[in-house]
């Protein structure tokens, strides 16, 4: 009975485990020898072959080689690297110079992708937790203008002579100028205007009382009362005319300068008063733009 493949396999396996010491010794020998070139390639071949058919346990082995002494390649590593420490800086160096354009375009693109990874995680958080977002927004927002208007008052504290006498100097260029801009783009700021009210009523109102008080010379400490008497004008359930006593409904209210500020009345709380549209319009003596519409 003759044996099988796998008989032969496990046996030549066995053997070569029991006498590998002598076999080694014996291959060396014979490529030593004359013969010794012709011996090296079919080894070589047979080599390569085995790897080829047992790539897995070839993998295998070399895994188990480096965990075996991984302390020992890591060293070495480390001492590789430390040998040649200045040739390999000298060659990144001279890589980075090649290669400026290319890696100024990976490092940007680089960037873009994690604003990107950034802005969708922003999102996703904002969708979550719509309130608090909005409210740190509105904080770092606020933050930022009061960090500029400090700015702004320290500069203007600290150069207030030279600001005052150039301020002077241009003044009537400006008045000029403004007036001739203003000629020019009437539309466009009108349409500018028209664009800010409809987006936040109360605060193009606010804003626009704090201008002109500015303007009128209100003091500082009555805006506040000021914006409270348009706030009340605006979201109070009833409110009578100042000047028909009439009871006014919401969106027909109009805050109105009792003196006209035309004619040089001031915006102070007490000159200001709650009018409904029909005697407002009869009261005919201010500019449209004097007049507050109130939601
Ligand atoms: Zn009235």
């Amino acid at each position: 009975m003759s044996w099988t493949k796998e008989q032969w396999s496990t046996y030549s396996k066995k053997y070569y485990r029991l006498h590998r010491e002598e076999i080694l010794r014996k291959q060396k020998e014979q490529r030593a020898g004359p013969d010794g070139d012709r011996l090296r390639k079919i080894g070589a071949e047979q080599n390569r072959k085995w790897r080829a058919a047992n790539h897995d346990e070839v993998l295998a082995e070399k895994r188990a080689y480096r965990e075996r002494n991984r302390d020992k390649i890591r060293e070495r590593d480390n001492k590789f690297r430390e040998e040649h420490r200045e040739e390999r800086r000298a060659a990144e160096k001279i890589y980075r110079q090649e290669h400026r354009e290319e890696i100024n375009k990976r490092s940007r693109e680089r960037a873009a992708r994690i604003r990107e990874e950034k802005r969708i995680e922003e999102a996703s958080y904002y969708e979550e937790h719509p309130e608090e977002t909005e409210a740190e927004r509105e904080a770092e927002r606020e933050a930022r203008i009061e960090a500029k208007k400090e700015w702004a008052h320290s500069y203007y504290e600290k150069n207030k002579e030279s600001i005052r006498e150039y301020r002077a100097a241009k003044a009537w260029q400006r008045v000029e100028y403004d007036a001739e801009y203003h000629e020019a783009n009437r539309e466009r700021i009108a349409a500018r205007k028209r664009l800010r009210y409809s987006e936040d009523p109360a605060k193009f109102i606010a804003k626009t009382i704090a201008r002109r008080a500015a303007r009128l010379g209100a003091p500082e400490e009555s805006l506040a009362e000021i914006e409270e008497i348009y706030r009340q004008a605006k979201e109070r359930k009833t409110l009578r005319c100042y000047l028909c006593n009439r009871l006014i409904p919401l969106g027909d209210r109009h805050v109105d300068h009792i003196f006209p500020a035309s004619k040089g009345g001031p915006t102070r709380p007490s000159n200001l008063a709650v009018a409904c549209s029909k005697c407002n319009l009869k009261k005919s003596a201010k500019l449209p733009e004097e007049i507050g519409l109130l939601l």
